[in-house]
């Protein structure tokens, strides 16, 4: 088995934290790997040792087989690009801040011009190049900073939560994204989230991490089908519902979740299931749309948590869910706690476990 990175009994201390407790990964090339975990549970600390940007107190990294150490750390540092949580554009054009990383790796001009182009093009941001970096959104300014990663081409990309508070066409361009690179370029991606209905979405094998310790570790089938209690008791923060399911003669099933509501879902199965559905999923209307999408309820806003670009909606249907829409939606729908909306999400939207 040919790896990419691999790290072998890694413990990072500050302090009196280990940040990360004896964990060994093995990321294979070419592969999509998640670490997942809540806030604080060391995956920055864990992608920031495979980038070669950090040391642990004790442990291995080898990268592409070669055993990393101060000599030759800064050679094998320029194989990875990792793109940071917090983006950190410099104040100056699009143009420039992709361009950057090219001029220190010695391209030539035009080298440089034709990079910086099909860069904004995979992350669909054509024309931006004179715009001024730090007055994008902050989904444009994610974007951006892929696109800057990207240029490099390096064997190995390190991603910290991609996206962490974005709307969802963002989201959905950034996730895009990065499967294409993994499909055409090959390159090996091992990204951080607390999303595990990202990790499910885009990758084959992911690990649970939970204060510092790999606590499962397996295919993405392998773990969403049969999950283990702590990832159940990680998973249970949103719209987790168990019930029975019945197949319908349309060859889908019917789940009824108590309290009076029944999900469609595209998977046939019969029986006691658990199910979920990614909040970014849902729409959120005030009156029913008439859409493609086999489940529509009706309920009322019971809370309410604003996020910096996008504000949480807990909403009481008979069960409670959690929908995610964008602060201008919010102001623009005039929501509050006690609005009557109604929740659509679409049969393919329910995943099984
Ligand atoms: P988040 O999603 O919030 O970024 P994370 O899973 O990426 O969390 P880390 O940033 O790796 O977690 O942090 C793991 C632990 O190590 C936390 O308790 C954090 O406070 C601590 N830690 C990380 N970096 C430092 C540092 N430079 N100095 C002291 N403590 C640190």
């Amino acid at each position: 088995m040919a790896y990419m990175v691999e790290i072998k009994d890694i413990t990072r201390r500050y302090g009196n934290i280990n940040a990360l407790d004896k964990i060994n990964l093995s990321i294979m090339k070419g592969e999509i790997f998640t670490i997942i975990g809540p806030n604080g549970s060391g995956k920055t600390t864990a992608l920031r040792i495979m980038a070669g940007i950090d040391r642990p107190t004790s442990g291995e990294v080898y990268f592409d087989g070669v055993k990393v150490d101060e000599g030759n750390m800064s050679k094998i540092r320029t194989k990875s690009t990792m793109v940071f949580q917090k983006t950190a554009l410099f104040n100056t054009t699009v143009y420039k801040n992709i361009a950057y990383g090219l001029k220190l790796r010695g391209f030539s001009k035009k080298e440089i011009e034709e990079k910086v182009k099909d860069g904004l093009k995979i992350v669909s941001l054509e024309d931006y190049e004179n715009r001024w970096a730090k007055k994008l959104s902050g989904g444009e300014q994610q974007r951006v900073s892929l696109a800057r990663a990207l240029v490099l081409n390096t064997e190995l990309l390190l991603l910290d939560e991609p996206t962490a508070n974005l709307d969802p066409m963002n989201v959905s361009i950034i996730e895009e994204t990065i499967s294409w690179v993994n499909r055409e370029r090959k390159t090996t991606v091992v990204m951080a989230t607390h999303n595990m209905f990202q990790a499910e979405n885009l990758t084959n094998r992911a690990a649970l991490l939970l204060e510092g310790k790999i606590r499962e570790i397996g295919t993405t089938q392998e773990i969403f089908k049969d999950p283990s209690e702590y990832f159940i008791s990680f998973a249970r923060t949103e719209n987790v519902f168990s019930g029975i399911s019945k197949i319908l003669k349309e060859g889908t099933s019917v789940i009824n979740v108590g309290d009076g509501v029944l999900i469609e879902a595209v998977p046939k199965k019969s029986g006691k299931i658990r199910l979920f559905v990614r909040s970014e999923d849902i729409v959120l209307s005030r009156n029913p749309i008439i859409s493609s999408a086999r489940n529509t309820f009706n309920g009322r806003i019971v809370g309410i948590s604003d996020l910096k670009s996008l504000v949480k909606l807990k909403v009481n249907v008979g069960k409670e869910f959690v929908v995610q829409v964008t602060k201008r939606s919010f102001t623009e729908m005039q929501l509050n706690v006690g609005t009557e909306v109604y929740i659509t999400f679409k049969a393919s939207s329910v995943h099984v476990i």
